[in-house]
C-alpha cells in the first residue's frame, strides 16, 4: 500500500497519497488576494514595530495564554487592529493567547462584524432585597443573545450546592468571573444584553463601564412580601436580616439613587 497522509479538503479530513499536494494553487491564489488587498496590513504585522512589541507581550505574560492558562503561541490584539489601528502597537491592547483561544476569538469577532457595526450592547443592572426575583425578572426578559451574571448560581454551579448555600472559598471564584467579564465588556460589544444581578451597587461599575449604555433597575417588591417568600423557601433569615439593613442604609445614603423602580 502506498503511503498516505492526512489532510484537509473542502474542510473534510481525508487520506491521500503522501505524494499528493492538495490546495497548492489555492494557497497560491488566496496568499495573492491577500497580499493585494490587505498589503498594509500584512506589512505592519512583518515590521520590526511589531515584533519588538510583540516579544513584549509575550514576556509580560510569561507565554501564557490570558484566556485559558495553557502556552500562549501569538499575540492577539484586543480590539482588533482592523476597528482600531492606532491601537496596534499599544501594550495594554495586547494580549497572549494559545491558537485554540485565538480561533473562537476571531470567529466571534467575524461573526459580531456580520450583525453589522451598528449593533449596540445595552447593560442591565439589576438590584432588590434577597427574594425581591431579580433572578426570575432576568429570566424573564433575556433574549437569544444575551449574557446574564448571577452569583448565587454560579456559586451553585461551581460548588454543586443548593442555591443560596455559599461555600466561602469559592467565593473569589466567583469574584474571579466577575472581574473577568467587567474586563471583557470593557473591550468588548458582543451581547445584545447583560444582566448583573447584583445586592449592593458597585461603583466600580459605573467607572469601568462608562462608555456603555448602563441601566440601573431596582426591583420594587416590599420588604414584608420578600420575608414571607423567604420564610417559604426555608432560608435563613437570621442571616438575610443584616443583607436587608444594609440595603436600607445604602438606599438613605443615596447610592441606589440612579436606580430606576420596576
Ligand atoms: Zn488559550
Amino acid at each position: 500500500m502506498p503511503s498516505k497522509k492526512l489532510t484537509i479538503v473542502n474542510g473534510r479530513r481525508v487520506l491521500v497519497d503522501a505524494k499528493q499536494r492538495i490546495r497548492q494553487d489555492s494557497d497560491r491564489q488566496y496568499n495573492q488576494h491577500r497580499q493585494s488587498t490587505k498589503s498594509n496590513y500584512l506589512s505592519f504585522y512583518h515590521s520590526s514595530q511589531w515584533q519588538h512589541i510583540r516579544r513584549q507581550a509575550l514576556l509580560r505574560d510569561n507565554h501564557i495564554c490570558q484566556r485559558c492558562g495553557l502556552e500562549a503561541t501569538l499575540v492577539d490584539h484586543i480590539i482588533p487592529s482592523e476597528d482600531a489601528w492606532d491601537g496596534r502597537l499599544d501594550l495594554d491592547n495586547l494580549e497572549s493567547l494559545c491558537k485554540d483561544c485565538h480561533y473562537w476569538k476571531t470567529k466571534r469577532e467575524t461573526i459580531k462584524r456580520k450583525k453589522g457595526q451598528h449593533r449596540y450592547m445595552q447593560i442591565n443592572i439589576i438590584a432588590g432585597y434577597p427574594g425581591s426575583g431579580k433572578s426570575t425578572y432576568v429570566r424573564d426578559h433575556v433574549g437569544q443573545h444575551d449574557l446574564v451574571y448571577d452569583y448565587d448560581a454560579l456559586m451553585a454551579a461551581l460548588t454543586g450546592l443548593p442555591l443560596h448555600v455559599h461555600n466561602i472559598d469559592a467565593h473569589d471564584y466567583v469574584s474571579l468571573i466577575y472581574e473577568l467579564i467587567m474586563r471583557k465588556l470593557k473591550a468588548e460589544q458582543t451581547f445584545d444584553n447583560v444582566w448583573i444581578i447584583m445586592t449592593y451597587p458597585d461603583k466600580r461599575l459605573d467607572s469601568l463601564l462608562v462608555s456603555r449604555d448602563l441601566h440601573h433597575y431596582m426591583l420594587s417588591t416590599s420588604k414584608d412580601v420578600c420575608i414571607q417568600r423567604l420564610i417559604n423557601d426555608k432560608r435563613n433569615i437570621q442571616q438575610l436580616t443584616k443583607v436587608f439593613n444594609k440595603i436600607d442604609e445604602l438606599k438613605s445614603i443615596g447610592k441606589f439613587e440612579n436606580f430606576k423602580i420596576i
